[in-house]
């Protein structure tokens, strides 16, 4: 039998090797692949559209690039790796001296070894990414340059999955899936993202849930121009990044910094023994940028392992399918699943004999075996109408699942009832 690990491990090495961008048919067949797992629908935007204070850029198909010499040897080809090229290169095919090539080579001189990923969507040029080792070798007067790739009107894709549930309020899940070869930033949260929604769609749902795939920035931003009907039932919303490298999970706040999402993830952080790793809001990193801006305001936060720019292989070819531990990956499902379990059965509880300790014994709940005493007495005591789940765990301590356990078990035993409205 499978294991989990290896299932979401096998989702990053399938996912790696497509020449993904923020637009083009690396994307679309990126999209393809996560539609093999889950209903997925997929929309295009054109080029050219305005969306929020942006434009849909122009569509980038890319088939390869090199660098030879003039006797014909190749020094670099995107062949041997797609990080290789600036992405967004505009086509070029001739020789180029020394001098203008080196303007337009990117290399890491701390990390001579390592292909850094650079990109130029917005700005028209054209570009090598290559080790320092590389660059240093290159010492010809001059080389023929070669990208073959089109930069035309077309459109910017992005991969919606909506699982509803039996409120229409909703649960914002959202990962970029526009960078090419790196393999934790982000193939590792589409392929948590893919098992998670797998999940989900088979269990019985109270909130509805939204997947969206979409290129960082640009694809974050469309949604949001296309969707405002949408953003009043968002109760809840979290980017996923970067969730397979050996580092402990993280958790970066929304812009509120209060937001139940905020508390939901705190705590389960807390219960994971990492609550020192709780990160404040920069208006920096994933597309919590674009969910947390101002006018938008949404309740938004990152999850993360090691965050973006802490670790030696971000953003480099060292970012590749070794890096990611199947281990940390499904470490990072279960965290997930666990905060969306706080989400599905937080409430508010009232109780029916508030007058003195009500005697447990004769319910049966006394010494009950697999029933924490003090998350009981704790229940007990908070379910006054006004404490949710949440806010008793916070307080007691105790884990959530001990604390939901706790308020079932007096529910059924006649001590506690549902208040209607679930906690603000
Ligand atoms: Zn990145």
């Amino acid at each position: 039998m499978r294991d989990l690990a290896d299932d979401l491990h096998a989702h990053v090495r399938a996912l790696f090797p497509i020449w993904r961008s923020i637009t083009g048919p690396g994307l679309r067949e990126t999209l393809r692949y996560i539609g093999e797992w889950l209903p997925l629908r997929i929309h295009e935007v054109p080029s050219g559209t305005p969306v929020l204070d942006w434009e849909v850029p122009p569509e980038w198909t890319v088939r390869g690039g090199t660098i030879r010499t003039l006797d014909g040897r190749t020094v670099i080809d995107t062949a041997e790796h797609n990080l290789h090229l600036l992405q967004y290169s505009v086509p070029i095919d001739r020789v180029v001296g020394r001098e203008e090539l080196d303007r337009h080579l990117h290399s890491l001189p701390d990390q001579p070894d390592l292909i850094p990923y650079r990109t130029s969507y917005y700005v028209r040029n054209w570009g090598f990414c290559v080790t320092e080792r590389q660059r240093a070798a290159m010492q010809d007067a001059a080389y023929r340059v070669t990208i073959d790739a089109t930069l035309a009107p077309g459109s910017l894709s992005y991969g919606e999955c909506l699982l509803r549930g039996e409120t229409e309020e909703e649960v914002l899940l959202s990962t970029h899936c526009c960078h090419p070869a790196l393999a934790n930033d982000n193939c590792a949260a589409i392929a948590v993202a893919i098992e998670l929604a797998r999940a989900l769609a088979d269990q019985p749902r109270r909130l509805t849930y939204r997947f969206l795939f979409a290129p960082g920035t640009i694809g974050a931003i469309a949604w949001l121009h296309g969707n405002r009907a949408v953003l009043p039932r968002i109760r809840h919303g979290l980017v996923l990044s970067c969730l397979g490298d050996p580092g402990p999970p993280s958790y970066k706040q929304s812009r509120r910094g209060t937001a139940r999402i905020d508390r939901y993830a705190a705590q389960a952080l807390r219960e994971a023994g990492h609550a020192d790793r709780v990160l404040p809001f920069v208006p920096y990193g994933y597309d919590e940028r674009q969910y947390c801006s101002p006018g938008f305001d949404l309740p938004v936060g990152c999850l993360m392992r090691s965050p973006n720019g802490t670790f030696p292989e971000y953003h480099t070819s060292a970012d590749d399918p070794d890096f990611v531990r199947p281990e940390a990956l499904r470490d990072s499902l279960s965290m997930l699943q666990g905060i969306v379990g706080m989400i599905e059965q937080d409430g508010v509880w009232r109780s029916t004999s508030p007058y003195g300790e009500p005697q447990l014994g004769r319910r049966g709940l006394y010494g009950a075996s697999g029933l924490d005493q003090m998350a009981l007495l704790w229940v007990l005591n908070l379910a006054d109408g006004r404490h949710s789940l949440l806010d008793i765990a916070e307080r007691s301590g105790q884990g959530f699942a001990a604390i939901a356990a706790a308020a079932a078990a007096a529910t059924r035993a006649g001590l506690l009832v549902a208040e209607p409205e679930p906690p603000a």
